[in-house]
């Protein structure tokens, strides 16, 4: 069985289709009664029982940059930043913990080190890989500029050097070439599908510390990690998108603790990304609908798939796309809403609205 995308449909329940060959979470259905949760996924959290993850490309993706300061470090990349004093400079961040970042962004072979003239001292530069993160960056950004903003001005302005305009880049359909919407896409599994005993470092880490991705330089793309950057959190939403909106499915899917979900529940509540409807009396129970703003998180959802699927899935996506639209299995494509090329960071300047010295860093420079 497989389905078709997420959440709140017509009657707000995502539609099945007859196709085979899925083990994903079924399509939301109306349920009668409360259907049982499996002991392993009650006390998981609690007795150490190894929890299995979804294969997942946005997991793997977030992964990387959930850890605030390796998406940090990645960020000022972006703006042209390459030597260690520099990334010092511009985040704050302590020696050690530099050192460790880039060692670890280098084994992932996100950046790459290269000498510089006669000079004993190594700059750091980023891969095909790494430069191929920007996209998803840019999806998090218009989410950010759109949703996370309270009113502001964004922090910069994208000006697209193909066509010379001010861009609001877009997540698209690589076949139809059409902006993506939750609503129009259907999962099946791909040759990656699966599970995975889940690592539990990352998972764990507290929500709170989603504010050291406030650090340095105002950014849009902060923002929206901050909300879902949080691994448990970023799952929350996912399970949303597969249609899964009740807590004890989402408790089932993703064998959490019950009190770590609850948690993120109520956080993204108050963040905006769900809202809570009633749906039964004595006892009370509630589902968690996405909200619009929840809803426009699946762009940067499925930039960062496509990432994951490219780079970290070994040439087995776990998932396939297809555009309802146009009926094609799709990749996630950044473009820009001018001309509608996709977006690569060489191609993009930026008309900022703060002083980067001002936070200890460098202005934006062409990166190549
Ligand atoms: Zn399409
Ligand atoms: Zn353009």
């Amino acid at each position: 069985m497989c389905y078709t995308s997420p959440v709140l449909g017509a009657a707000d329940f995502a539609r099945p289709c007859n196709k085979i060959g899925l083990t994903m979470p079924a399509a939301a259905k109306v349920q009668a009664k409360r259907p049982p949760v499996r002991s392993d996924a009650k006390t998981a959290g609690r007795t150490g029982a190894v929890r299995r993850e979804r294969n997942c490309s946005v997991a793997r993706t977030l992964d990387i940059v959930s850890d605030a300061w390796a998406f940090l470090i990645i960020r000022e990349a972006f703006f042209g930043t390459q030597t260690f004093e520099a990334f010092r400079s511009a985040l704050g961040i302590p020696r050690a913990t530099l050192t460790g970042r880039l060692r670890k962004l280098t084994e992932l072979a996100i950046f790459r080190q290269v000498a510089t003239g006669t000079s004993q001292r190594k700059e750091y530069r980023l891969t095909r890989m790494g430069f191929d993160l920007y996209p998803s960056f840019i999806a998090l950004m218009q989410f950010g500029d759109r949703w996370l903003s309270e009113g502001k001005p964004p922090p910069l302005t994208l000006v697209h050097s193909k066509c010379g305009c001010d861009s609001h880049p877009l997540v698209s359909c690589s076949s139809c070439g059409q902006g993506v919407k939750a609503r129009d896409v259907q999962y099946r599994d791909g040759p990656g599908a699966g599970r995975h005993p889940a690592k539990n470092s990352r998972n764990t880490r507290r929500a709170s510390d989603g504010g050291r991705f406030q650090l340095g330089r105002p950014s849009s793309v902060s923002r929206a990690l901050q909300i879902i950057g949080d691994k448990w959190s970023f799952m929350v939403v996912r399970e949303a998108f597969f249609g899964n909106r009740r807590y004890d499915k989402i408790l089932t899917a993703l064998e959490i603790a019950p009190n770590i979900l609850t948690d993120r529940l109520s956080r993204l509540v108050a963040n905006g990304v769900f809202r809570r409807r009633q749906y039964q009396n004595s006892p009370d129970r509630y589902e968690y609908l996405l909200t619009d703003m929840g809803m426009d998180l699946y762009g940067p959802f499925i930039a960062m798939l496509q990432w994951g699927d490219r780079w970290l899935s070994k040439g087995k996506p776990p998932l396939l796309l297809k555009h309802l639209s146009c009926g094609s299995d799709f990749r996630a494509s950044v473009v820009c809403n001018r001309c509608n090329e996709p977006i690569v960071a060489a191609d993009m300047q930026y008309k900022l609205a703060y002083d980067p010295t001002a936070f200890g860093a460098l202005g934006p420079r062409s990166i190549t």
